[in-house]
């Protein structure tokens, strides 16, 4: 049986941080290990620039960043294809002819890009590029014959863009697309992992995250000033675990529920301080991220040997991208001089 295809990424607008690690790449790592799946994993350079052109040096300078944060986390050249967009302008023309299939009413719909044009605040100079962003992403998926995206929550409507289109193309010119579906984690704290500061998303452009890459200090750091419940003024005073977000890492990270269940009933009745819930925390997370840390210094050891894996992921992802490119061409009927001229 053919294996079921996989792909996913991330913007490289700056280092991953928590919400990236339980909302996908969690996931993704489980799912690459399985040996079931034919994994793609890109960097989303050319997605970062819809909202970032003025500023290329930081996709630059990010690019190598996300990708030692993918190895970090145990995504592996070997049983994975890590590849960067901007390397294969076959998903360009993809989204050319996918746009002719969208509405502009219909892009104008998405919840997320409408929440991401407030947060950026671009008033009514959104680039054209940031607004379509959903069309080149259903390119992305598709180009590849996905099936499976393991994403967070607000990639849900991209998602749903993407199998709209591939409906619709299919249904003009035959069944070449195939309609993918978002993997996203069971666990609603893991699907959208709230900011440091308690808004609703931990996100590289709030600077309200914890990265993989922070040293052990810089997480203390964190930790220790995370916003928690406001009206938990004295230890004794009862507290709120519902929208405090450092019961929310909690669950997220700690496994040990019971000893969790424990600390929300005793922080819930009173007498349990936020200084002792941030200690238990860091501990946690300190925990976890030190052995991604570590091998992440070990990667950064050999940057040569990180730009050859993206190198040699983007000459395998290109040859896919343009075999399935050279099929929408053909059943659109852009053929012409196919047989002819030694075309
Ligand atoms: P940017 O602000 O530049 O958009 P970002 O932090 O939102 O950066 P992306 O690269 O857009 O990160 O997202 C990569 C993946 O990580 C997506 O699948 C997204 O759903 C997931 N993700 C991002 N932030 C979170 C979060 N806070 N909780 C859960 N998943 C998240
Ligand atoms: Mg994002």
């Amino acid at each position: 049986m053919e294996k079921e295809i996989i792909l996913t990424g991330d913007r490289p607008t700056g280092k991953l941080h928590l919400g990236h690690y339980v909302g996908s790449l969690k996931n993704r790592v489980q799912l690459q290990n399985t040996g079931k799946y034919e994994t793609y994993i890109m960097v989303a350079d050319q997605q970062a620039l819809t909202d970032n052109a003025r500023d290329p040096q930081k996709i630059r300078n990010s690019l190598i960043e996300v990708a030692l944060d993918y190895l970090a986390v145990g995504l592996d050249p070997a049983k994975s294809t890590i590849f960067v967009q901007s390397q294969i302008p076959e998903l360009n023309e993809l989204t050319m002819q996918y746009l002719n299939l969208v509405t502009v009413a219909r892009v104008q719909r998405n919840p997320t890009v409408k929440e991401e044009i407030k947060q950026k605040n671009f008033n009514k100079s959104i680039p054209a590029g940031f607004f379509i962003y959903p069309v080149s992403q259903a390119a992305d998926i598709t180009a590849f014959k996905a099936s499976v995206v393991p994403v967070g929550q607000d990639q849900e409507p991209m998602i749903e863009q993407a199998r709209e289109i591939v409906r619709t193309f299919n249904s003009l010119y035959g069944d070449i697309l195939v309609e993918p579906r978002a993997i996203i984690p069971e666990e609603s704290v893991c699907s959208r992992l709230p900011g440091t500061d308690g808004k609703a998303k931990m996100s590289k452009s709030l600077d309200n995250a914890i990265y993989l890459s922070d040293d052990a200090d810089t997480i203390k750091k964190k930790v220790m000033s995370m916003y928690t419940d406001p009206n938990h003024i004295r230890v004794e005073d009862p507290g709120e675990v519902e929208n405090n977000p450092v019961f929310i890492y909690l669950d997220a990270f700690c496994s040990d529920k019971e000893i969790l269940q424990e600390m929300k009933d005793h922080y819930k009745r009173g007498g349990l301080g936020d200084v002792k819930v941030k200690r238990y925390l860091n501990e946690v997370l300190q925990a976890e991220l030190e052995p991604i840390r570590k091998r992440r210094e070990e990667f950064a050891k050999d940057l040569p040997q990180v730009y050859k894996m993206l190198f040699d992921g983007s000459n395998v992802a290109r040859q896919v991208a343009a075999k399935t490119l050279d099929e929408v061409r053909c059943a659109i009927g852009l053929e012409y001089f196919r047989g002819m001229f030694n075309a």
